[in-house]
């Protein structure tokens, strides 16, 4: 398929657009990648293996099921909600794969027990878990509830425990190889204000994935993790999308001078679960144009992170909090 720069799959937005007529020549930023539907494993790379993907039938978790899908999985969308479940359904067979979706919350193991079953009843023994379901969001520390904590950290944490362990102990049961991908965020690494149960329960997913390689390598189940950088898309929480008004400037606090492309996941998935990647784990891959890293000489004046959310905080409910 021809790479067309001008195509709205390459833009994120008319802003973004607008963003890069204005900008300075001499910065054209990071190039754009090849467009959606661009197959970058060789084609049926999957064929046969059934992978389990949960909250995926949303944003980057349906990006990643449809490139499974692309390249000849039998993909598992397994979340709380059948509408998105049905969107990442729908996303699988339209590019070529199998899907069913199956309801479940990643915080209750006898619910995840009951996922796993119905997925295999589907579509065959589950060989590849993408951890990805997670909740976020944004409220300054000292406001946190007890149950703000533990809803994001019981999802993103305990589910992808647990999730992880119900895979092992399948392959391990049937002598089979397995392979999780666990789904980070570059606060992971630099903590992350204004989100700190996030970050807190993401940063464990992250050691978490480095002890499950060790302990599972011998009975050949890689674990890996994947840290994408800012990928906005319509279905993030309001809230989220609160923060960043005007989405041209997403891409121009970037140092790549542009925010993810969605398709750019999907890829950086499949590559870390294919068989190219069998001598891989243990491995962080961060997916988001040098962002993390980025410290300027002149940093601007500190806000501190109360005063930056006093807007949203103040219209969120405070059970959230
Ligand atoms: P999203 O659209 O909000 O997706 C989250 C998914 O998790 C939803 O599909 C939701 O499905 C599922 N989920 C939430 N709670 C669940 C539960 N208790 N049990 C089962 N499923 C549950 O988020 P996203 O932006 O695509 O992000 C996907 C992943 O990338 C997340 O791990 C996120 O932390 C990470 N990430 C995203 C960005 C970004 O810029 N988008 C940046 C860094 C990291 P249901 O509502 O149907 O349950």
């Amino acid at each position: 398929m021809p790479h067309d720069p001008s195509s709205p799959q390459h833009t994120d937005g008319p802003h973004a657009a607008a963003d890069r007529a204005r900008r300075d020549p001499r910065y054209p930023g990071l190039p754009e990648p090849p467009p959606p539907g661009t197959t970058m494993l060789p084609p049926g790379t999957f064929a046969g293996v059934t992978v389990l993907i949960t909250g995926g039938g949303t944003g980057l978790g349906r990006a990643m099921a449809a490139e499974f899908g692309r390249c000849g999985a039998g993909v598992g969308i397994v979340s709380r909600d059948a509408e998105h479940r049905a969107r990442g359904v729908e996303a699988v067979v339209e590019a070529g794969g199998r899907a069913v979706g199956v309801a479940c919350d990643v915080r209750e193991p006898t619910r995840i027990v009951e996922a796993f079953d119905a997925v295999e009843d589907a579509l065959g023994p589950v060989g590849v878990l993408v951890n990805n379901a997670a909740a976020n969001f944004p409220v300054a520390a000292e406001d946190l509830s007890p149950n703000g904590w533990r809803a994001v950290t019981d999802i993103v944490l305990d589910g992808t425990f647990l999730c992880s362990q119900e895979l092992h102990r399948r392959c391990a049961s049937r002598g089979a190889p397995g392979v999780i991908l666990n789904i980070l965020a570059t606060q992971a690494f630099t903590g992350g204000p204004g989100m700190a149960h996030a970050a807190a329960a993401k940063a464990a997913v992250g050691n978490l994935t480095k002890s499950l390689a060790v302990e599972w390598g011998p009975s050949g189940i890689r674990v890996n993790a994947l840290a994408p950088g800012l990928f906005p898309h319509e279905e993030m929480r309001e809230d989220l999308k609160a923060l960043r008004t005007d989405p041209s400037v997403d891409a121009r606090r970037q140092p790549a001078y542009r925010t993810g492309r969605r398709h750019e996941i999907g890829w950086a998935a499949t590559y870390l679960c294919s068989p190219f990647a069998a001598f891989i784990t243990g491995h962080t891959l961060v997916v988001d144009g040098g962002n993390w890293l980025r410290r300027d000489f002149v940093m601007p004046p500190l806000t501190p992170v109360r005063d930056q959310l006093s807007p949203l905080v103040r219209d969120q409910p405070a059970a959230e909090r």
